[in-house]
């Protein structure tokens, strides 16, 4: 066996950003994906004449993704057309009121001055804010192996270290915003983008007021054609590379001698490696695949998931112009909503409801009369009492309700239909708990909680994906990939040296 060989375990974002990179690097790379298509919770369905994203909908940080293929060795735009989109997302609040959402400065500030022409200023200094704190983290929470001690020392992430303060660490999302903005209606818009990696605003730190900052200052976008066409895209990039591709092959174990790891063993059969890059969830991953090491495998487990979420895809046989290609109907209280998924673990009596319709931009997605409509509601991550069932029916109720009071009657325009729960999403992509972010934010040490990218157990093995660092979303996923991949190189070159 030569020693550059390496397994990747699963074919979601993190892998396969992993597995170019490696490619690249000279590596043997093998990828073993459970499911018939790669992606994972990057998705696609086609039902009848209606097709859709089934996860991710929304774009940020493109300049992650460019940087792959530059490093691959390939040209983006040869694959892929971003298209900026604006507006970013369209608002309607509990007491009747819209918003459109802008990445243009000029645009959004006159939005806000409709609806709050005292908070025009302060969404000026909410800016300025959440970029600072954009560009103190960025290095050293995104791009940096923050587990990797020597390199966490760098000087230049060292210093950052002594400004940890400034990053506003101590208060939560909601407290911090609420300093800012004095319009409900903003502070709730402000705090929803703690959910963009899984976490509750009411607790998760206000660090996470980065997020506004990458879409109102970096800009939100769409792949023409549809999210998926990003994995299709990275699927050749791979293979051009030689990566070898293996659907439907389930990892059953990660092999080792209880030092290092020597392979994977998929169908019975043992594929022999010298490292292993294991882009399935993290925590599931300790539980069924790695034999020994249950105080870790404890220790992993009381690490809280990121939120879940249910989706109803629906082909709805009707046009809805006062929508737009992402849309937000917020519940009329957060709060509680937020208390019912992540205190009481419950599904919301009133859930927000977010709208993606991809029709808007790709008109091929529908028939011309339709449009498709992908749906998703917050969700507690799965624990044992929840009836999901129950709870679906309950759920499309209270949603067709919500949506036709807000003025979208649109229970007879169902077409076509297909709904994931949490159920789903743990047993379609193996996520610890029906996590979409695997590991939540809510707490102000998670960024040095959340599993680093080499296993401290085993040698040769490496993590990327949602539940390891940085963290789940597309760009934090790519990110995660290209970090492990560096690891193992580095790695690589030392034991030569050795
Ligand atoms: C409904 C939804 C909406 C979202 N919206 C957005 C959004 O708008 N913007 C955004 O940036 N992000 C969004 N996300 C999050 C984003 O999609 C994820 O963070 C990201 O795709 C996760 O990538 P990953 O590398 O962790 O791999 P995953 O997508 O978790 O894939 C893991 C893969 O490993 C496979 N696997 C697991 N175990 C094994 C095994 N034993 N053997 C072989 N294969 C295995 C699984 O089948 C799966 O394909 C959303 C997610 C969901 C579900």
């Amino acid at each position: 066996m030569e020693n550059k060989t390496v397994a990747v375990v699963g074919g979601g974002l993190g892998a396969l950003s992993g597995a170019i990179r490696l490619a690249r690097l000279g590596f043997s790379v093998q990828l073993f994906e459970k499911n018939p298509t790669l992606g994972g919770k990057v998705n696609e369905v086609v039902l009848k004449d209606y097709r859709f994203d089934t996860g991710a909908s929304l774009l940020t940080m493109p300049s992650v993704i460019n940087d792959l293929f530059n490093f691959a060795g390939f040209k983006r735009s040869d694959y892929l057309d971003f298209v900026p989109i604006d507006p970013i997302c369209r608002y309607f609040f509990p007491d009747g009121s819209v918003m459109d959402a802008s990445a243009d400065k000029t645009k959004m500030k006159a939005a806000i001055a409709q609806l709050s022409p005292n908070d025009v200023k302060a969404y000026e200094r909410f800016l300025k804010y959440a970029e600072r704190i954009h560009d103190l983290t960025a290095e050293i929470f995104m791009f940096t192996p923050i587990h990797e001690f020597g390199k966490l020392m760098r000087h230049r992430h060292f210093r950052t270290l002594f400004r940890l303060h400034q990053i506003d660490p101590f208060r939560t999302v909601h407290q911090s915003v609420s300093r800012f903005f004095s319009d409900s209606r903003l502070i709730q818009l402000f705090d929803h983008y703690a959910t963009y990696n899984g976490s509750d605003p009411f607790q998760a730190p206000a660090t996470l007021n980065i997020i506004p900052y990458i879409e109102y200052g970096l800009g939100g976008y769409y792949v023409k054609g549809g999210i998926y066409r990003l994995i299709n895209a990275l699927k050749a990039v791979a293979c051009e590379l030689g990566v070898q591709i293996h659907t439907s092959a389930e990892v059953e174990q990660i092999c080792h001698d209880g030092k290092r790891v020597s392979g994977v063993q998929v169908n019975g059969e043992k594929i022999g490696a010298n490292y292993v890059l294991c882009g399935a969830d993290a925590v599931v991953a300790h539980d069924k695949l790695i034999d020994g090491h249950q105080i870790r495998q404890k220790k992993l487990n009381r690490l809280e998931p990121s939120l879940s979420g249910m989706v109803f895809l629906w082909g709805i046989r009707a046009k809805h112009p006062e929508l737009a290609h992402h849309n937000t109907i917020f519940s009329s209280d957060y709060s509680a909503e937020f208390k019912q998924i992540f205190k009481h673990r419950k599904v919301p009596d009133e859930p927000t409801i977010y709208i993606a319709i991809t029709s808007k931009a790709d008109a091929a997605h529908a028939p011309t009369d339709g449009e498709n409509w992908f749906v998703l509601l917050n969700m507690p991550y799965l624990v044992p009492g929840q009836m999901w069932e129950k709870e679906t029916i309950r759920m499309r109720r209270v949603v067709l309700d919500r949506l036709k009071q807000v003025g979208f009657d649109i229970a007879d325009q169902i077409e076509v239909e297909q709904i994931y729960t949490p159920e789903d999403f743990s047993e379609l992509y193996a996520s610890n708990q029906g996590s979409i972010y695997g590991v939540s934010s809510n707490n102000k040490a998670t960024a040095f909680k959340r599993l680093p990218n080499r296993s401290r157990l085993l040698d040769g093995l490496y993590f990327a994906g949602g539940s390891v660092h940085p963290g789940g979303g597309i760009p934090l996923v790519i990110l995660s990939g290209k970090i492990a991949a560096t690891l193992i190189s580095e790695n690589h070159d030392r034991s030569k040296e050795a």
